[in-house]
């Protein structure tokens, strides 16, 4: 269909995310299409990051409801946790969709090699022995845990590793302010842990409203978890009885284990990119313009490997976009704006759209509409867990241009209100909406009057 004179139309090298969403459009409109994967097919989210992550949330949350049903009148025996058991329930899971990943390439006609590859020069790759031609490369390999050199560093725990632990550590130690840190300091601690969390700031999660964080860090301190900002490790030492954390404050804390979600960085190494020309941003990521297009004109990028918006849903995005651009002759832009996210702590973080701070820095006169409560669930409940809510309102248009939640569910409201809020919808849509009762998801449609403005 597509004719030229190289092996391929099209090879992509990375079969995560937005590699197989690509592979597999592109193989859906008639390219010759090959995926080179090295590690293991679905890439970060399937194997070592969204999907088990979230299996891992729910494995942590049964502590705290046996607490919840005591309040309900139920009461149960001695309960245990095993940890291998969830560790090799939740490997089941994750080779089976490994082997869906790999089918659905197959299937849609991929060529797909269990190798690494790398670039040889702007329409080869070299991979399992063989130099293989194509007229449009994708590079689509993500990233990777990054963890400072510090002394003792061989006894930091990353997130790739937490999903293989032989044990579960007791006294855990997580270092970072990030989705990562936060979603594992709130399973760890729900599976039993005795958690530490530290972060270098005043307050983490940084870049998201400043009022919902706070929130959030009042709730797991609430739960339990030793929550220290403006803190850091300077070294850490084996010792007899575990690991000794050595503190910028000049402290030591004992602990299990230390897991480190400091970022992650793009992987670009040992690609070939250098030798094609390939042009990288200072922190090794690879320069791509609004079509995904490198500074080479057949090679492209989608994904973390870009290190722009690091998310699963968007490397879909970009993904399906460049396949269209490239193989059906559509030119689909990705809509970056009001890209709703959560963050799976506990209680989780749903958001879509500006923070306060920023909607103020953007729009100049804005309302704020905040709400805190105890959920229903809650209420004849030993735990109190509670809930917050908030809507960014820009005067002058009376666009709803933020709306933030930590509290059960929040990241399955926030997908839901991501549609009216992309679509544009008022204070006034939002008000004119029949709440549901009793959710929690009401108050949104319920909140009268600003707290300020
Ligand atoms: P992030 O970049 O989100 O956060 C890194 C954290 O580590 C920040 O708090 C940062 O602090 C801190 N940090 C960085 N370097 C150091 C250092 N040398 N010493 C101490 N602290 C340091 O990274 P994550 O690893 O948490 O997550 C990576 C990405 O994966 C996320 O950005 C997100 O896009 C994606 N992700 C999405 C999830 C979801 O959608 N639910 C879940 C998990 C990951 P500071 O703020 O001061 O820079």
């Amino acid at each position: 269909m597509f004719m030229s004179s190289h092996d391929f139309d099209f090879f992509v090298i990375g079969g995560g995310s937005g590699g197989v969403r690509a592979a597999r459009m592109a193989a859906g409109f008639g390219a010759r299409v090959a995926v080179a994967e090295e590690r293991y097919f679905g890439g970060t989210c399937v194997n070592v990051g969204c999907i088990p992550k979230k299996l891992f949330v729910y494995a942590s949350r049964f502590s705290e409801d046996r607490e919840v049903a005591a309040g309900y009148g139920w009461t149960s025996g001695e309960a245990s946790f095993d940890w291998p058991t969830l560790v090799r329930n939740k490997d089941t899971e994750i080779q089976r969709l490994n082997g869906i990943y790999e089918r659905l390439l197959k299937s849609a006609g991929c060529e797909v090699f269990a190798a690494r590859a790398t670039l040889i020069d702007p329409h080869t790759v070299e991979v399992a022995g063989r130099r293989i031609t194509a007229t449009h490369i994708l590079v689509a390999t993500g990233g990777w845990p990054l963890v400072p050199q510090i002394p003792g560093h061989e006894h930091i725990l990353t997130s790739n590793e937490m999903f293989h632990l032989e044990q579960l550590p007791k006294r855990m130690v997580v270092v970072g302010g990030g989705y990562i840190a936060v979603e594992f300091a709130g399973i760890l601690q729900g599976l039993g842990c005795a958690v530490t969390q530290l972060y270098r700031g005043d307050l983490f999660l940084r870049g998201f409203d400043t009022e919902t964080r706070s929130f959030l860090a009042d709730q797991m301190r609430h739960k339990g978890i030793d929550l220290r900002f403006n803190s850091d490790v300077t070294r850490i030492d084996r010792t007899a009885s575990g690991l000794s954390l050595q503190l910028k404050d000049g402290s030591t804390l004992e602990a299990d284990g230390v897991l480190y979600a400091t970022g992650r960085t793009p992987m670009t190494a040992n690609l070939g990119l250098e030798a094609c020309g390939v042009a990288l941003d200072a922190a090794g990521a690879i320069k791509v313009d609004a079509h995904y297009r490198t500074n080479v004109p057949s090679i492209y990028a989608v994904g973390d490997v870009t290190n722009r918006v690091n998310l699963t849903p968007v490397a879909l995005a970009e993904g399906m976009a460049l396949a269209r651009r490239l193989f059906a002759a559509r030119d689909t832009q990705v809509d970056y704006d009001y890209i709703p996210t959560a963050i799976f702590s506990q209680p989780p973080i749903g958001t879509v759209g500006y923070s306060e701070e920023d909607a103020r820095a953007r729009f100049g006169e804005i309302e704020v509409y905040t709400s805190s409560f105890t959920p229903l669930r809650y209420t004849i409940s030993p735990v109190k867990e509670k809930a917050f809510m908030k809507l960014i309102v820009e005067q002058g248009t009376r666009r709803v241009v933020g709306l933030h939640m930590c509290g059960e569910d929040a990241g399955e409201i926030a997908q839901g209100f991501a549609v009216a809020m992309r679509a544009g919808a008022t204070k006034e849509i939002f008000d004119t909406t029949i709440g549901i009762h009793p959710s929690a998801a009401e108050e949104f449609v319920t909140m009268r009057e600003p707290t300020r403005r």
